[in-house]
């Protein structure tokens, strides 16, 4: 175990003016200057008066936990830990938490109030964040890749979530389109399935982007050709909608529903059917880590249980998240090993691949803190692909624009290394 901050979580996003709705030119590298272009405008002091208001009663708290065994028990009490440190894990608790953090049976270290925790902040605010991607303009920007490439790509919904809106996949086959079945090996990245981990929508929609317009080089080509790639870069466009549609960020991190008892939101990756809501998951309705009345009762978790099912030639697979600089693979609801030693060395192996890719460090998952319910252990066990989950790069929840360019840079070349697996996972070990 590295002694440095393991991290989780997330991004931003916002409310700004679409980018390339209607050009059918947009292209990769006009996209990543648009990121590191600075908005003109910006209104810091209204938007965090703003959200001192609105983050009244929540709190960023430092409690002390020295092993994945503690960590867990504090995801299990509803603490939505946010940060992993030697001894201590941080986080976010609500009023709901009160009678916990009092209690003797954790320490607190350290506990600020939500607002004054994001004031301190500079740069971490909405009206400075418009390069990122709001759901009409990831909607837009897929469209118009799939209109100037519609020999090659497609796009389709999966299905809709809680509060309708469809959840998009893009498709690039150069044999097949929508949802035509194809006996090509597939790789499926899916993004954003937490709220605000809005940089884990950036990276899997904006390396569509770099595909299609590399399309012609003789990698891309040859994956082009004989892939069947699918990308959802927001599986939870209600809760990544929900995060910013004050202007302000909510660190808000489930799905829409709502709760019995008159609460809000499943987590959804604590939904899926990997020894449901045991370890590590809350089945308090209010809690951050609630994993939803039953395996698989939300929307958006079905939709990708049923795209995950009927496409069995899924071979590979990310589900990117925000933030710690993480690689990680099955299990992370067991302590134990995957079963299949071959399966267990591709991971080991394909992942030191991609962490020697992007700088991030590659490890078991439940190395960390054992967490069931999620989508990477449900579809590696239900499918057999091998699949991954990303924490991507960044400190702290909304680290502003400058981080998109370089964590889609790096994450084209992690992502492409997938595809060149892809046709035979094993050939690696
Ligand atoms: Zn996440």
């Amino acid at each position: 175990m590295r002694n440095t901050l393991f991290i989780f979580v997330l991004l931003a996003v916002s409310a700004c003016p679409a980018a390339a709705a209607d050009n059918l030119n947009v292209s990769y590298e006009q996209l990543l200057r648009e990121i590191t272009t600075p908005p003109a405008s910006a209104s810091a002091p209204e938007a965090k008066a703003a959200f001192a208001a609105q983050a009244e009663g929540r709190y960023w708290v430092t409690i002390k936990a020295s092993d994945k065994r503690e960590r867990t028990a504090l995801l299990e009490a509803g603490f939505d830990i946010v940060e992993v440190e030697k001894d201590r894990v941080s986080g976010i608790a609500g009023p709901e938490l009160d009678g916990l953090l009092s209690s003797k049976s954790v320490t607190v270290l350290g506990k600020t109030p939500l607002a004054a925790y994001a004031s301190s902040f500079t740069k971490d605010f909405p009206s400075q964040d418009a390069i990122y991607h709001n759901y009409q303009e990831t909607t837009d920007l897929l469209r118009s890749l799939a209109a100037a490439n519609s020999d090659i790509a497609s796009l389709f919904s999966i299905g809709k979530s809680v509060e309708g809106r469809d959840i998009w996949c893009l498709r690039i086959n150069s044999g097949a389109k929508g949802e035509t079945p194809s006996s090509k090996p597939g790789a499926f990245f899916l993004g954003n399935i937490h709220a605000r981990e809005h940089l884990a929508n950036e990276v899997p929609l904006l390396f569509a982007a770099w595909l299609l317009e590399h399309r012609n080089d003789a990698e891309a080509k040859k994956y082009i050709s004989s892939l069947d790639i699918y990308v959802v870069p927001m599986g939870n466009p209600d809760g990544a909608e929900y995060d910013i549609k004050t202007g302000n960020y909510q660190y808000y991190r489930k799905n829409m529903a709502k709760n019995a008892g008159g609460s809000r939101g499943v987590d959804l990756n604590r939904n899926f059917d990997s020894w449901w809501c045991e370890a590590g998951a809350s089945s308090y309705p209010g809690a951050d880590t609630y994993c939803g009345p039953r395996a698989f009762s939300e929307p958006e978790s079905q939709h990708i249980k049923r795209f995950m099912e009927t496409r069995r030639n899924i071979r590979t697979h990310i589900s990117y998240h925000t933030y710690g600089s993480l690689i990680l693979y099955p299990w992370g609801g067991s302590d134990d090993n995957v079963p299949d030693e071959r399966d267990r060395k591709v991971f080991i192996k394909a992942g030191d691949a991609m962490g020697k890719l992007t700088g991030y460090y590659s490890q078991k998952s439940s190395d960390m803190y054992v967490a069931t319910g999620d989508s990477a252990d449900w579809a590696y066990a239900a499918t057999g692909a091998f699949a991954f989950t990303f924490e991507l790069e960044g400190r702290g929840f909304y680290p502003g624009s400058a981080i998109v360019k370089t964590s889609v840079e790096k994450n084209v070349k992690a992502g492409l290394y997938l595809l060149s697996i892809t046709d035979n996972p094993y050939k690696v070990i």
